[in-house]
């Protein structure tokens, strides 16, 4: 079946005891057991619950997975998935990533023993390079936030089986909707589902995909030893945003890729980087590995950070705020917002300049959003 149908049918059929067609929420702690030696498939809610059970079963159909898990938060479902890790392993991560996955790796991680190794996103040889023979998992942002750049995740994934290493993919920006990362060879899948699965800014909440058995136990272990599991009620918010992933994420791409090719002739803008425009140097590995080019947008303005204030003080559709994927469309600044706790060296090192400006492409008309940064780009 396509993906619109699984995102709708498989994993929440009716209700068998109501007939309800939305999956119930089931806001319940606990389950009552049968007897002493006999428990049903539920019995504690932080182990088990049937409303998380339909959003992780329907994650796993999406990305074609055999097993899905749903964590509390984006961060949660990354922490949970180096757990496949222990004392000594080291990382090969990308340059380019969310700066929460980054403060993961460095304040987390490499004081529990595991260090983490930082790539050029765009270049497998700089993948390669990193690789010691303690390297257990690379990690992958592909498109990378914020620069929008590439990883060829099917030559990371060879390079990696051939040395027992296993690579985790952080799925965000594209959704299963346009990338499927386990077909292309990666081990494991995470997901921010605060973003474009819940897709309505009003849930946080985050998941990881295998369809390895042995990976899946064990984090799923330690979803239920550490606990950060998504209440009943915000995963059924996330399973009712799946419903409708596919046309909001063909939306948010149609504008997005509008808008690019808007900002890409503007005398005030830089650069845009989008990997569907045909200027983007990874546009041909984006028709490769991805079937559309999804909803975040990156540009330079000309003017430094002086024409940004600017910018963001009279731009009035886009919301000056953090996240995105949601229905409306955000702005931010990536040097004073998501990545402004790096220092200066770190910003310069990943190229983070503070004349970038990052669009998330909400489901507003897109020529009521081009005359909204057509307005904020203007002189006077
Ligand atoms: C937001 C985000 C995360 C973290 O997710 P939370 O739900 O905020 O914890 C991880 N990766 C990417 C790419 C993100 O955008």
């Amino acid at each position: 079946m396509q993906f619109e149908t699984l995102a709708i049918h498989d994993g929440q059929a009716p209700d068998p005891q109501t007939g309800s067609v939305t999956v119930p929420v089931y806001q319940t702690s606990t389950f009552e057991r049968e007897n002493l030696e006999h428990r049903g498939e539920f019995f504690y809610s932080r182990i088990g619950n049937p409303t998380r059970k339909a959003l992780e079963s329907t994650l796993a159909l999406l990305e074609n997975g055999r097993f899905g898990l749903a964590f509390a938060s984006g961060v949660a479902a990354s922490l949970a998935a180096l757990q496949v890790l222990k004392p000594g392993d080291h990382i090969v991560a990308g340059l380019d990533i969310y700066g929460g996955s980054y403060r993961t790796f460095e304040q987390l991680m490499r004081p529990w023993g595991v260090n983490t190794s930082y790539a050029e996103s765009e270049s497998t040889e700089s993948y390669e390079a990193c690789i010691t023979p303690e390297t257990k998992l690379i990690w992958l942002e592909t498109p990378s936030n914020p620069l929008l750049q590439l990883t060829d995740i099917r030559a990371i994934s060879r390079i990696a089986k051939e040395r027992g290493i296993l690579v985790a993919v952080d799925n965000t920006f594209s959704s299963p909707y346009f990338q499927k990362p386990l077909d292309l060879g990666a081990d494991i899948v995470v997901h921010s589902t605060t973003k474009y699965l819940g897709g309505h800014s009003d849930v946080i909440g985050g998941a990881v995909i295998t369809s390895d058995t042995l990976l899946h136990t064990k984090i799923k272990n330690y979803q239920g030893a550490a606990g950060a599991i998504p209440a009943p009620w915000d995963s059924w918010l996330i399973l009712r945003g799946l419903k409708t992933l596919k046309i909001r994420m063909k939306e948010h791409e149609a504008s997005a890729l509008y808008l690019a090719k808007f900002l890409e002739q503007h005398p005030a803008v830089e650069h845009v980087f989008y990997p569907g425009l045909t200027s983007h140097p990874q546009h041909k590995l984006a028709k490769q590995q991805m079937s559309g080019f999804g909803g975040m947008l990156t540009f330079a303005l000309k003017g430094g950070l002086p024409a940004v204030e600017k910018f963001i003080a009279r731009i009035k559709l886009f919301v000056l705020a953090d996240s995105l994927g949601g229905v409306e469309s955000l702005i931010a600044s990536p040097a004073k917002m998501t990545l402004g706790p790096l220092s200066d060296e770190e910003k310069r090192r990943r190229k983070c300049t503070d004349n970038l400006v990052r669009l998330s492409i909400g489901l507003e008309n897109a020529g009521d959003l081009e005359a909204d940064l057509q307005n904020a780009l203007s002189e006077g």
